[in-house]
């Protein structure tokens, strides 16, 4: 199911606001005064934020840190500094080097890791290992797995469309059986030479339009079988961002600088109006709010509700200052 664009007025976000204030103890008096002065329009994507995964990745993150001391994630959980951060003050250890950890909970993140690693890890009787990748990462993982090991794809190259040194991709070329290689972009593409035929698989969070286009070029010279492993959240995502893109004066896109998926929303937005890409609210700015009437706001999969709904009250603050 495609989702859509949430178009909420200032009444219903005000008293979402007031639910989180009084949740939160924080910031009603000031909502209440905006809600007064401001006339601008704030669009909120109804998909903004967690994801399916995230949410259960933090979820699981959570219910461990509940019931014991050591617990540590693996690299970042989740592509979200500030939600990383407020994990940590929970008691969760962000590790780079596993061998570190002697005994404890070791908490897999969603974008998976090397196939060798999480063998290694399992090996393990000390630790427990729990797993959080994403069931749609998953899906890649075992399609790619399932792909190197098929008789009939003996002679096959897996072709996995993705960033190369993405940790996902890094985790996805590791179930190939030194059959894959990684293609970025159409550049990449014509410039490939293979010797057989083709299996094409995606990074969850790649754009269709990269994906295809790679697609388009291999075709062109191998015989190719796809097995379009995207996942629908990122496309759900990226087709509201861009339709309220479209209806707003500016856009506004919440996440980690380091998430690829808040990145590439940016980048959708940013074709069609004034965006800006944002972690905090302390980085949203008063002038931004000058002669505009609306602002849309969307967030990466990553971005904690927490988050947006901060950077909300802070442009209801900021608007009411420019219109008074
Ligand atoms: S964006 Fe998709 S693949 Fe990635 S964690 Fe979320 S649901 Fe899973």
């Amino acid at each position: 199911m495609v989702a859509s664009v949430s178009f909420i007025s200032p009444r219903e976000t005000l008293v979402k606001n007031m639910e989180y204030e009084v949740k939160k103890g924080v910031l009603r008096g000031k909502l209440k005064l905006v809600e007064l002065k401001t006339k601008l329009k704030i669009k909120i994507a109804e998909n903004a934020g967690f994801c399916f995964g995230v949410r259960r990745a933090i979820k699981l993150t959570e219910k461990t840190a509940s019931k014991e001391c050591k617990v540590y994630t693996l690299g970042p959980v989740i592509h979200n500094p500030q939600e990383v951060e407020r994990l940590e003050k929970k008691g969760v250890k962000t590790l780079k080097d596993p061998k570190k950890v002697k005994s404890g909970s070791i908490i897999l993140r969603t974008h998976g890791i090397p196939f060798s690693l999480y063998k290694k890890l399992e090996e393990n009787k000390k630790i427990d290992v729990i797993d959080a990748a994403c069931p749609f990462v998953k899906r890649a993982q075992d399609t790619v797995k399932r792909l190197s090991t098929d008789i009939k794809s003996k002679d096959k190259t897996i072709i996995v469309v993705g960033e190369k040194v993405h940790p996902e991709v890094i985790a996805l070329v590791s179930y190939g059986n030194g059959k894959c290689v990684v293609v970025e972009n159409v550049k990449a593409a014509r410039k490939f030479k293979g010797s057989g035929d083709l299996n094409i698989v995606s990074q969850t969070t790649q754009t269709p339009e990269n994906f295809n286009s790679i697609v388009k070029v291999l075709k062109k010279r191998y015989k190719t079988k796809v097995y379009n492993t995207i996942c629908r959240a990122t496309l759900d995502r990226q087709k509201v961002a861009e339709k309220l893109a479209n209806n707003v004066d500016l856009m506004i896109v919440i996440g980690g600088k380091n998430s690829g998926n808040t990145t590439r929303l940016a980048q959708i937005c940013s074709a069609k109006t004034k965006t800006y890409h944002i972690e905090t609210a302390d980085s949203v700015k008063e002038k931004w709010f000058k002669n505009i009437d609306s602002v849309g706001l969307t967030a990466g999969a990553s971005t904690p509700d927490w988050i947006i709904k901060g950077i909300e009250v802070k442009i209801r603050e900021l608007a009411a200052k420019v219109s008074s």
